[in-house]
């Protein structure tokens, strides 16, 4: 599939590449992107002027939405073809104090999406289904993309 990769520790180093599409796990679902923000950090990230880790290469991208487009076998109450938001901590430890109160975009563990993790400047990403928020019918994929329509949005941490 093609992508936006971060290939370098050097400004400038992203280009549009071909990558591996993502293989989902049991617990995953596999979400065909339909629309992804610019955020700040990305910018940053671009410019190698970051101050959070990443891989290298990474896919950028953590702002999107999309069509799932497969479930899991271990997944229960989404199905193929339910547009959904994703919230950005694409991996999380599930066992330490932020995790066990909800507050898992805390987790020392946190893996983010275009940083850590391959994001969504791309044409599949897999989610777990926790992080998933059905988008109703009457708001597009740009408005339910977080960043990606309203200009006006304060920027936030990758
Ligand atoms: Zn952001
Ligand atoms: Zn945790």
């Amino acid at each position: 599939m093609k992508a936006v990769v971060k290939y370098d520790h050097q400004d400038n180093c992203v280009e549009v590449r071909d990558m591996p599409a993502p293989v989902i796990n049991p617990d995953q679902v596999l979400i065909q992107v339909a629309a992804v923000g610019v955020c700040g950090s990305d910018i940053h990230m671009w410019h190698e002027h970051q101050s959070w880790k990443i891989k290298i290469p990474v896919i950028l991208g953590h702002e999107f939405c999309g069509t799932i487009a497969e479930v899991g076998r271990n997944v229960h109450g989404f199905q193929p073809g339910e547009r959904v938001a994703v919230e950005t901590a694409a991996s999380v430890c599930n066992e330490c104090v932020f995790c066990r109160s909800g507050n898992y975009n805390l987790c020392p563990s946190r893996l983010g999406y275009g940083n850590l993790i391959d994001g969504a400047m791309a044409e599949y990403v897999a989610a777990r289904p926790q992080i998933l928020h059905r988008i109703p019918e009457n708001v597009s994929f740009e408005q339910g993309c977080p960043g990606g329509a309203d200009l006006r949005r304060q920027s936030h941490g990758a």
